[in-house]
């Protein structure tokens, strides 16, 4: 086979997943108006349809995740306000800081637990006394998965409710809930109990181009649409968009099972390799401990073979819509013919 003409796997996110062809009629077909009037139909039926499914009053589209956690942030602290986070959360780490730069909320991370938690200890230590030497303690935000691990409902209950005793409310990054929820057999509604606000993306595993869900009761929606205005993210015929995440909710959640699946059939394929230690996959992601001194060959010997993945000691491969039983198969021999194995 010529490397031009194979299907190029793309494994270093779900966000690369493409919408197919179905996905794009429905986009095509999509009826639009001015959102930022509330007049897109599917923009609100996308809406309604979200705050359904996960249980919340209402919901809004932004164009990302990062800017419905922002949103959320926002819309639960106040400047001088503080937000208890994982060190290594997305909402902390990889959305530039925007809640310190754009609201002087004051994130308080701490450490993760093995299993991906924030130890409970952990969080009740990290809530300041009302004393006007701190910052005020007003909410908690998890992640759910977590680095490709579900956190148990038991635990986001238990942690939930501790901070609702205390008085701070509750953020999810859900930007994958939906795979925790299929992979922990339950429903999306009570994949995200617990929690005051929940963002989703609908743009990684769900298949659709661009778009995220924040969804929350009426009135906190409603001061979270003055925010997304700010920060810029009223847009206009936006039902194209909202079509997209419509079909994404209805026909690509349970779906994630084969990915989860294809995860575990492809870290099976992998722990073949002496070479490679890798851990077994919650959902749809596949970690990889890769000698360090190989790392640049076997991205060079997987690019060759039409596979793009990022090649580090500790390798993340992602697996999703755009990732067939067959591209496993490939990847899988594609390890071994570098191994030798
Ligand atoms: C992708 C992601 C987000 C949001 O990312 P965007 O690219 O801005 O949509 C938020 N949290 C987690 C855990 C994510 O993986």
């Amino acid at each position: 086979m010529n490397g031009a003409t194979l299907k190029l796997i793309d494994l270093r996110s779900d966000t690369v997943t493409r919408p197919g062809a179905a996905m794009r009629a429905a986009m095509a077909a999509a009826e639009v108006g001015d959102d930022v009037y509330g007049d897109d139909p599917t923009v609100n039926r996308l809406q309604a349809r979200a705050a359904e499914l996960f249980g919340h009053e209402a919901a809004l589209f932004a164009p990302s995740g990062t800017q419905t956690n922002l949103i959320a942030l926002l819309t639960h602290c106040q400047r001088g306000d503080e937000y208890i986070v994982g060190q290594e959360a997305h909402t902390y780490k990889y959305e530039a800081g925007g809640g310190a730069v754009l609201g002087g909320i004051q994130p308080q991370p701490i450490a993760h637990q093995a299993d991906g938690s924030l130890a409970l200890a952990d969080i009740e230590h990290a809530i300041k006394p009302d004393d006007f030497h701190f910052a005020r303690s007003r909410l908690l935000a998890l992640e759910n998965t977590f680095g490709g691990r579900v956190l148990q409902p038991d635990y986001m209950k238990a942690a939930t409710e501790l901070v609702h005793r205390r008085g701070l409310a509750t953020h999810l990054d859900g930007a994958r809930i939906c795979n925790a929820a299929v992979k922990l057999g339950i429903s999306l509604r009570q994949a995200v109990t617990g929690f005051d606000s929940v963002s989703v993306c609908l743009s990684k595993g769900l298949g659709a181009p661009v778009g995220s869900v924040l969804c929350a009761d009426r009135e906190f929606i409603g001061r979270a649409l003055r925010w997304r205005k700010m920060l810029g993210g009223g847009m206009r015929q936006a039902g194209i968009l909202a079509a997209a995440g419509l079909y994404a909710l209805e026909h690509n959640v349970e779906r994630l099972t084969e990915d989860h699946e294809n995860a575990v059939y492809l870290a099976r394929g992998l722990s073949d390799v002496a070479e490679i230690k890798v851990d077994l996959p919650e959902t749809n992601m596949v970690f990889a401990d890769i000698p360090a001194g190989k790392c640049s060959r076997l991205a060079q010997a997987l690019g060759r073979k039409g596979i793009l993945a990022t090649v580090e000691p500790q390798m993340r491969i992602v697996l999703h819509l755009d990732v067939s039983r067959a591209d496993v198969e490939r990847i899988t021999a594609a390890f071994k013919e570098f191994f030798g194995g």
